[in-house]
């Protein structure tokens, strides 16, 4: 979480993912809003037109039936029962036996039709035996001459194999006194294909339920008798007609339907949809939504990562970059200054900074090499005398010292020689201090030439100098005293064009371990320098001994 990347990622994906669910789930719940209300619509426009054309067909049956009530032969049957013999009565009965029979044959629509007395007995029916038995018979209520008709519960009829309604309609005399009723057995799936009709546009299902719930008929198809709505979804369904519900129906399947009551029938019109098919639709939604915010998720998320890469990646050559810096190394050029951004200005900005460093680094390098020359040169001064070019006298000092420690550390002794002009005065005056000059230098360069690389050749004042030679015994410094000597007397000088005498006088001392300073070793060759000039000069003194 720490790198801009990561937080420019987990920025992008809450931007897309929470205007996303929240737009989401208002979307669906207006959506869902929207399913119901048009459902409501639809399923009650659906139970408005069971309930009319299950009205319209009782109302219709009821006027089918009616005339045969006013037939003859049934009002002369029941008109005189008791004054008929038994012979004549059973022929009466056949006769309208055989009537009902025939209109029942007629007319299919009729399942039965039987006339029952005022005692509610069977007196005839179309039937064989009626269906009507002593239960129903029992339902049946005594209707007087004002009532037109009653309408029995629809029952499941194991003898016609089918649900059937039942009306019963007074059977009047001439004097319009009741005699009796005539009860017409219709079946109920006949209004089945009415019911169809309106739907096959819609794809609702028409249930048809009794007071208890019991299944009597449905829109799609052949019913099961034995089918029953759970108690709880009736009791929902009546107790709220007009509500949509939620309940399985009698295959199980969840539905979500509303119920509503009719007044010709004792039965509830249940109108339904099956809920996976209402809400199909949703749930297709809610899917391409689903794809939809992922695609975005994702489209967002590479966009977020290019966005991170191309701020990050610049950041981090910088960093590497400035690290190299701090490392010391300055020939880093970026590459990201071809963008033309705030981080392509920045990297261009930090090329020319390295670019600045990068020359002032060449200039500081410049300088530190003039002033190492210098200074090398200022050493060089400090230590060497400036017109001969040998080593100056406090360069000498530190020579001996070292020289002193060395040789008791390793207890071997080194020689120093004193080595004066002789008469330098006189040359001095005699050809003048140039030529004085000249000799000084041809004396040193010769002095310099005459030893070894391990020893060193010194100024020590005026015509006065000091070789100091390591690792050397004065028996064998007086060879090379000798030789210093002979050289010197070879040498010419170029500024007068006469020959030259230069002689030395020499004063040979070896180191002791009694020695502390060089003024130890310095005064005894001093002395052996006194002892060779006293001597008659030109030559080389060991202290105290003449060679
Ligand atoms: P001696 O044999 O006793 O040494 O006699 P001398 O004439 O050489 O006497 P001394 O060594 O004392 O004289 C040194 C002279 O060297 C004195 C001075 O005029 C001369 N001298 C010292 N330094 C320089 C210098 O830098 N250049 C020149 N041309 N002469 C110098
Ligand atoms: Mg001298």
């Amino acid at each position: 979480m720490k790198s801009i990347k990561s937080k420019i990622f987990v920025f992008a994906l809450l931007a897309t993912l929470i205007p996303s669910v929240i737009l989401g789930l208002l979307s669906f719940h207006q959506n869902d809003s929207s399913i119901r209300e048009n459902l409501t619509r639809e399923l009650r426009t659906l139970a408005n037109h069971a309930s009319s054309e299950l009205t319209s067909w009782i109302n219709r049956n009821i006027q089918d039936a009616a005339p045969l009530t006013t037939s003859r032969i049934m009002i002369e049957v029941l008109s005189n029962p008791a004054n008929m013999q038994n012979g004549e009565k059973s022929q009466s009965h056949n006769m309208l036996n055989n009537y009902l029979r025939l209109v029942q044959a007629r007319l299919d629509k009729f399942l039965e039709l039987t006339v029952i007395d005022t005692q509610q007995e069977i007196i005839a029916s179309s039937s064989d035996q009626s269906f009507l038995n002593k239960s129903l018979l029992n339902d049946l209520i005594s209707l007087d001459s004002s009532q037109q008709s009653f309408i029995l519960p629809p029952v499941t009829n194991e003898q016609f194999d089918t649900v059937t309604v039942s009306i019963a309609l007074p059977i009047l005399s001439y004097e319009n006194y009741i005699l009796g009723q005539l009860v017409v057995t219709y079946d109920l799936q006949s209004i089945r294909p009415k019911m169809e009709d309106p739907i096959k546009s819609s794809r609702g299902e028409i249930l048809m339920v009794n007071t208890h719930g019991q299944l009597l008929l449905t829109s799609h198809g052949p019913s099961d008798p034995t089918a029953q709505l759970s108690p709880d979804a009736y009791q929902s369904l009546v107790n709220n007609p007009g509500e949509l519900h939620y309940f399985q129906d009698f295959s199980q399947k969840q539905v979500i339907g509303l119920a509503q009551k009719i007044n010709v029938l004792p039965v509830i019109i249940i109108a339904g949809r099956n809920y996976e098919e209402v809400y199909a639709a949703r749930i297709e939604q809610r899917d391409s939504f689903v794809i939809l915010v992922c695609t975005s998720i994702f489209i967002v998320a590479a966009i977020a990562i290019y966005l991170g890469r191309s701020i990050v990646t610049p950041l981090q050559s910088l960093i590497d970059a400035t690290n190299q810096i701090v490392k010391g190394n300055l020939d880093i050029p970026l590459t990201s200054v071809v963008r033309k951004d705030e981080l392509g200005r920045l990297a261009q900005m930090f090329n020319h900074m390295t670019e600045k460093l990068r020359q002032s680094q060449a200039e500081i390098l410049t300088a530190n090499e003039e002033l190492r020359i210098k200074n090398q040169l200022l050493e060089e001064l400090c230590v060497t005398d400036s017109l001969t070019g040998l080593y100056n006298r406090s360069k000498l000092n530190q020579i001996i010292s070292d020289e002193i420690s060395r040789s008791h550390r390793n207890k071997r002794p080194f020689t120093i020689l004193m080595i004066d002009i002789d008469y330098f005065k006189e040359l001095n005056d005699s050809l003048g201090h140039i030529a004085g000059d000249e000799i000084l230098a041809t004396v040193s360069r010769t002095l310099t030439q005459s030893i070894r690389s391990i020893d060193f050749a010194a100024r020590y004042g005026g015509d006065e100098f000091i070789i100091v030679l390591t690792e050397t015994t004065a028996k064998e410094a007086t060879i090379t005293a000798e030789r210093i000597r002979a050289q010197v007397s070879e040498i010419s000088c170029s500024v007068v064009n006469k020959p030259i005498n230069v002689t030395l006088s020499i004063g040979i001392a070896q180191s002791e371990l009694k020695d502390t300073s060089p003024t130890d070793l310095i005064t005894r060759a001093d002395n052996a320098l006194y002892e060779a000039k006293k001597a008659g000069r030109n030559q080389a003194r060991v202290v105290g001994l003449d060679i």
